[in-house]
């Protein structure tokens, strides 16, 4: 039987339209969240991520503003301009897109952030606090991969769960979300021996390498939920067809615009998952949909003296 979908569009227009309550309900009690994003350079991916961030807060109603220091820029002048931001009141949220240019020390910048300000959750705070189980802000694409699961009533306790991953940004929080929901976690990196069996162990197998449908059907035990994180440009005809052959609607587009995007689940996986994300349309929306709640997340936790109790934890 072939896996049901988990479709992250859809969660995630549910977070956006519940967050899109809350700062109402904020800004009725006369705090308006606000988030600063930091887009040093020209990286034309980060400009497409940055664009989507900041129309994603207007739709919302976040206050948002957009900071774009010239390639040029040096550590002191950055951190001076994050230290302005930490000194703001209406600003929340602060995220330094990266990758930031070359000659910044970007490890400087990101833990010069205000950790009660730092909606990415990069923060070695808010890494400490994730895991001793402490309030703080949670990364947002392992956090949006916990609404996946929590949302499409996957359950989490006792269950066996592979993360394939150890990058400080998605594999690490990822684990230790799963562990925090009483889940046995195991995580897999490049020096895993037999990666394929170890991932066969899990009832909910999560993806998180990089590397375009190297999960195939060895990977998976027939009825596992599978978490693709991956994010891949194919662009190779050959590597394009060993991926989609036969699939008229992607063999189409991939005439038209010479590449596809693809995760790290080879798509003949959803023939045993018993749930799988797409990609796209998976835990993609999931990440802006949970910056915008980690923003309004901050606004409640820094101003809690002075806003209503409100809904979410
Ligand atoms: P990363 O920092 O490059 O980390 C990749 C991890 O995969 C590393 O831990 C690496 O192991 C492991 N790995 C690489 N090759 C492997 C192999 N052959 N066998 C087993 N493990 C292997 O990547 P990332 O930032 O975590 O991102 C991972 C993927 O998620 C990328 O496709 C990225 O585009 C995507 N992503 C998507 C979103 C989203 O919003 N959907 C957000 C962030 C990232 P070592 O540690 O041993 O090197």
């Amino acid at each position: 039987m072939p896996a049901r979908i988990l479709d992250g569009t859809k969660l995630a227009a549910d977070i956006r339209a519940e967050v899109a309550a809350e700062v109402a309900a904020l800004a009725a009690a006369g705090t308006r969240p606000g988030l600063a994003v930091v887009l040093a350079g020209h990286d034309p991916a980060s400009e497409i991520y940055v664009r989507g961030k900041v129309k994603a807060c207007e739709e919302v109603g976040i206050y948002s503003e957009k900071l774009t220091p010239p390639d040029s820029i040096t550590t002191d002048e950055l951190l001076r301009q994050v230290e302005d931001l930490n000194r703001r009141d209406e600003i929340d949220g602060i995220l330094v897109q990266l990758p930031l240019p070359p000659q910044i020390d970007s490890k400087k910048v990101l833990l010069a952030v205000d950790p009660a300000k730092d909606v990415d959750g990069f923060h070695p705070v808010n890494v400490g606090f994730l895991s001793t189980q402490r309030p703080g802000l949670v990364p947002c694409t392992p956090a949006g991969v916990m609404e996946i699961l929590k949302r499409s009533d996957i359950a989490v306790a006792g269950q066996e769960a592979v993360v394939v991953g150890r990058s400080d940004i998605v594999g690490k929080p990822v684990a230790m979300l799963l562990l925090n929901a009483n889940a046995t976690v195991t995580v897999c990196h490049s020096k895993t021996h037999d990666l394929a069996e170890v991932c066969r162990r899990a009832d909910i197998l999560v993806a998180a390498i990089g590397r375009a449908g190297m999960i195939t059907r060895d990977f998976v035990k027939p009825g596992a939920t599978v978490i693709d994180v991956g994010m891949n440009k194919v662009t190779d005809p050959v590597e394009f067809a060993r991926l989609f052959a036969g699939n008229a609607k992607r063999e189409e587009s991939f005439r038209t615009k010479g590449s596809t995007l693809v995760g790290d689940v080879h798509p003949e996986v959803a023939e045993i998952a018993g749930a799988i994300t797409p990609v796209p349309g998976g835990v993609g929306p999931l990440t802006i949909a949970m910056l915008m709640f980690n923003t309004v997340k901050a606004a409640r936790m820094r101003r809690a003296s002075n806003v209503p109790e409100l809904s979410r934890a």
